[in-house]
């Protein structure tokens, strides 16, 4: 396979790396903010699940004017994933398990008692393939992130997570229902029509009265029957789904010509940012000395992934 076949193929990889993003999920989150205006007044965000660290450049570049906001404030980042990323500027990483109290408590630390305006979460486990395994291993991160943002959000502050839309999701939007006023299910153009993946926009931060933030499982809503799928008319709680990103943007599902302007020729743009630590290093080294067999080698299994092929999703 050529190196350019992957710009090829996915558009948004190849602007990814032609505009600087180190993974083609910027434009997840540039396409939901152009919906929903998620940066207006926010001084301080939590990016759960951050690497290769997408969104925070996102949102370094959306909320930093120097190392201040445009209006003066001093601007807090906090950058959280279980892999090592590289640095960027303005923003404070810690390299943690979203899904550890002790990991909450170090975010907590870094905001000095000033809750965050705005938590995202682009979390995702390495699939299984089992869709069933996947969803609830998906379903667990985002709990363990709305536990997190439960301790992190100032009242009135957004919430936005990766989500699948699997049989049970109703029930995650019931969770979440609890504690934010509007919740949205939103599919950016950039996010592929054939993935089970949307995002939740969870706005207006409204925890139940005398609620103590804790990291076991957040409140259950105990009306939720598991029969509510099957409701119907103004007995089933329905969250609105909306399609965004403008609609000239580009598709993610087609493949367009390496050359998209008649005028401007096609070059190859190296990724961004290589990972620092990638989990198939282990596996390189043993290949490079002839420790694994060819056909256990993880470029053979498809895990080895190229210099082109390492922008992240
Ligand atoms: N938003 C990122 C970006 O734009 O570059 C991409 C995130 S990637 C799709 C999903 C990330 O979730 C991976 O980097 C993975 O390490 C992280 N992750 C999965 N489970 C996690 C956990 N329990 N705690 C922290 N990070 C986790």
């Amino acid at each position: 396979m050529g190196r350019s076949s992957k710009d090829k193929r996915d558009i948004y990889y190849r602007l990814a790396k032609e505009e600087g993003w180190r993974a083609r999920s910027a434009f997840k989150l540039l396409q939901l903010n152009e919906e929903f205006n998620l940066f207006t007044g926010v001084n301080r965000a939590v990016d759960l699940c951050a690497a290769p660290g997408s969104w925070s450049q996102v949102l370094s570049r959306k909320l930093r004017c120097g190392d201040r906001s445009a209006s003066g404030e001093e601007i807090k980042i906090v950058a959280v994933d279980l892999q090592a990323m590289a640095p960027l500027p303005g923003v404070i990483q810690i390299q943690g398990d979203i899904t550890k109290v002790s990991t909450a408590e170090e975010i907590v630390r870094h905001f000095e008692g000033r809750p965050a305006d705005l938590v995202v979460c682009d979390g995702a486990p390495d699939v299984t393939g089992l869709h069933d395994v996947d969803e609830y291993i998906q379903a667990q991160l985002l709990l363990a992130a709305l536990n997190i943002t439960t301790h992190v959000l100032k009242p009135g502050g957004t919430f936005v997570a990766k989500i699948f839309r699997g049989k049970d999701v109703t029930l995650l939007y019931s969770q979440l229902k609890i504690f934010f006023s509007d919740v949205t299910c939103a599919k950016p153009r950039s996010s592929r029509n054939s993935s089970i993946e949307a995002f939740v926009v969870c706005q207006n931060y409204r925890p139940p009265q005398g609620y103590v933030p804790n990291m076991s499982n957040p409140l259950l809503d105990h009306s939720y029957d598991v029969d509510f799928n099957q409701l119907e008319g103004p007995n089933r709680i329905i969250v609105p789904f909306l399609a965004c990103g403008d609609l000239s943007a580009f598709d993610s599902d087609r493949t367009y010509p390496l050359q998209l302007d008649t005028g401007k020729e096609y070059q190859y743009t190296p990724p961004t940012q290589l990972p620092i630590s990638p989990p198939y290093q282990h596996a390189c080294q043993l290949r490079k000395n002839n420790l694994l067999s060819k056909a256990d080698s993880p470029s053979a299994s498809g895990l080895l992934q190229s210099g082109d092929q390492a922008q992240a999703d």
